[in-house]
């Protein structure tokens, strides 16, 4: 026997134990919200998916990382069948996702305006480990809502069953087919037309650039009716079933799946339409505003997964610090590391308040208890949130890398992902500039500013802790010269140029709002001081960030000459 000259080093990986019962965050939040006899009731659901998310479902999204969806176009005898294989995670991601009610549980209304906050506390848990199936899910949730908002009693009999089956064999998922090669954020370039058909349905024609849940059964599509109206007006809402009864695309062809920065297991496809069966969702024209639902419930699940994803990476960061010993001292004990991790900490703890605050009012909506504030505030808050947590996410996942030295930037330790999926939050679904102009829009209707200036002092007032409360008074400062600065900017395209400052704003302040008042009640209630170090901690990080400046930007963007004097 060769005896050893050196015990070499051996570096543990970082670990995950039950992702709820590690959460403190999520568990005090939900302490708060939820009844405790509905809590009681939750609880073995969020327990088990808890441990599913840090043990199983973890372990398989380790060896999954390889594989990614295929699509093979042609059959042995040369017919064009282009069938997508899903990986192994994503196939168990279905199964559970099902299981569980991830889309159901808000249609089921078991737990009233609460359901919408068990759900989103579910995927939340569920979505860091299954290498985002929560696209699917998102977006079969905004269909079953669209459809049931638009009312036609034929298409709600034969897809909310589906969609919201908790049978993993019956279950339906949707797509959502909008973004076209000539515009994904002005969609009213869109080129796709829908002729119709003899038996009174339609049929589609064009090409949609961006399909990412190709392998579902149905997809709500906006399409313009042949000779219609030119621009977003023109456009009309349509109901798809991609498949015919023996499992064959109708009318559609899957010319790639796309080779993306991330989001590498979601099947993301370019579609030819060549004459798609389909149906009409609603009025002929209006589309655009018939597929509001869908959008509104995509940004809601776009900013929790958000908050999720940041979670995750500090997660993991968090455990490899205290594993991982330089200078003789582990990481988790170097004063610096650990204000670094404590930062992170501080902006998932903001997010996740906005993006849940959020899904609580899409509940309140949905069994109709929804005040005129909350109404106004559902309006305009999903686009806020989403582009807040979007480019929240983006920083927050940067920084877990940066935490792991050079094993955050290696493959196999599966953390490099992370980065690359928090990467798509703030592009799909709106991209941050877009969800600016859009939350511009949301204030200009009468009340939009009432409604969240008023939510912020309503939140953080009365408290009795005196850095707290200074906060508080931050917060509301912030929206308020927010709103003096867009009284006051006037023309268009002065407006624009700060939209993304405006709506940062809006949405820091109400983080730190929503921050303060949770942290005043787990002083109080739980005795723990953790959540009002992250309020004050947030309230040292920006959050006014409206400038009234008047810089020549195209001398810089478009490096247009710029003459002095
Ligand atoms: C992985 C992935 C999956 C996707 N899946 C789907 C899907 O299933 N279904 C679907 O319909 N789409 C899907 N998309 C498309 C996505 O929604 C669009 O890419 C997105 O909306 C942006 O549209 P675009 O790509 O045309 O970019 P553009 O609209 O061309 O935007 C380019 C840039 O210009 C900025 N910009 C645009 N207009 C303005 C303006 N007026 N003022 C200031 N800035 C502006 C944008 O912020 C952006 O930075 C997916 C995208 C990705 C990356």
């Amino acid at each position: 026997m060769v005896t050893p000259m050196y015990e070499p080093f051996q570096q543990q990986p970082p670990n995950l134990v039950n992702q709820y019962a590690d959460d403190r965050v999520l568990r005090s939040f939900l302490h708060r919200v939820l009844p405790a006899a509905v809590l009681a009731q939750v609880a073995p659901e969020l327990m088990t998916m808890g441990d599913r998310a840090g043990g199983e479902l973890y372990r398989l999204q380790l060896a999954d990382r390889r594989n990614e969806p295929t699509l093979t176009q042609w059959n042995a005898w040369g017919e064009r069948v282009d069938e997508i294989e899903l990986s192994p995670l994503w196939r168990r991601a279905a199964h559970l996702a099902a299981e569980y009610g991830l889309v159901a549980l808000p249609y089921e209304q078991t737990y009233g305006p609460t359901s919408r906050l068990i759900q989103f506390a579910l995927a939340y848990l569920f979505h860091p480990s299954t290498d985002v199936y929560t696209c699917p899910l998102a977006m079969s949730d905004g269909a079953a809502r669209t459809l049931l908002r638009a009312g036609d009693p034929a298409l709600i009999e034969r897809a909310l069953p589906r969609l919201t089956s908790r049978d993993p064999a019956r279950c339906w998922t949707s797509g959502q087919w909008m973004t076209e090669l000539s515009g994904g954020s002005d969609v009213g370039r869109s080129e796709t037309i829908a002729r119709p058909a003899p038996d009174g349905s339609w049929r589609l024609y064009g090409r949609k650039w961006f399909s990412s849940a190709t392998t579902g059964q149905i997809a709500l599509a906006l399409a313009r009716p042949d000779g219609g109206a030119p621009g977003a007006r023109g456009l009309t809402l349509f109901y798809v079933e991609l498949r015919d009864a023996d499992g064959r695309l109708q009318g559609i062809q899957v010319n790639r799946l796309k080779d993306k920065l991330g989001t590498r297991k979601v099947p993301t496809a370019e579609l030819h339409l060549e004459g798609a069966p389909a149906r009409l969702v609603g009025a002929l024209a209006g589309g655009v505003r018939a597929i509001v639902p869908m959008l509104q419930v995509t940004r809601i699940w776009n900013s929790v997964m958000a908050a999720a994803t940041m979670r995750r990476g500090i997660a993991l960061a968090r455990d490899y610090a205290r594993r991982r010993i330089a200078f003789d001292v582990p990481l988790s004990r170097q004063p610096l590391h650990v204000e670094t991790l404590a930062a992170l900490q501080t902006e998932f703890e903001g997010a996740f308040h906005l993006s849940f605050l959020v899904a609580g009012l899409l509940g309140a909506d949905e069994v109709g208890t929804a005040d005129e504030q909350q109404t106004r505030l559902l309006r305009v808050l999903p686009s806020v949130a989403k582009l807040t947590t979007g480019r929240q996410v983006v920083e927050v996942l940067s920084e877990v890398i940066e935490a792991f030295g050079g094993a955050g930037y290696v493959e196999d330790t599966g953390l490099p992902a992370l980065l690359r999926d928090a990467h798509v939050l703030p592009i799909w679904e709106g991209t941050t500039n877009v969800l600016a102009l859009d939350t511009l829009r949301a204030l200009a209707q009468p009340g939009t500013w009432e409604a969240i200036i008023g939510l912020a002092a309503h939140t953080s007032a009365g408290i009795a802790d005196p850095e707290l409360a200074a906060a508080g008074r931050q917060a509301c400062a912030a929206l308020a010269h927010a709103r003096r600065w867009f009284d006051a900017a006037g023309a268009r395209p002065q407006l624009e140029r700060g939209a993304r400052r405006l709506a940062l704003t809006i949405g820091r302040s109400l983080e730190l709002a929503l921050l303060i008042a949770h942290a005043a009640w787990s002083l109080a209630q739980e005795r723990d001081g953790r959540a009002r170090i992250a309020a004050v901690r947030f309230a040292r990080s920006p959050i006014d960030l409206i400038a009234d400046d008047d810089h020549d930007d195209l001398a810089l963007a478009d490096d247009q000459p710029l003459p002095v004097g």
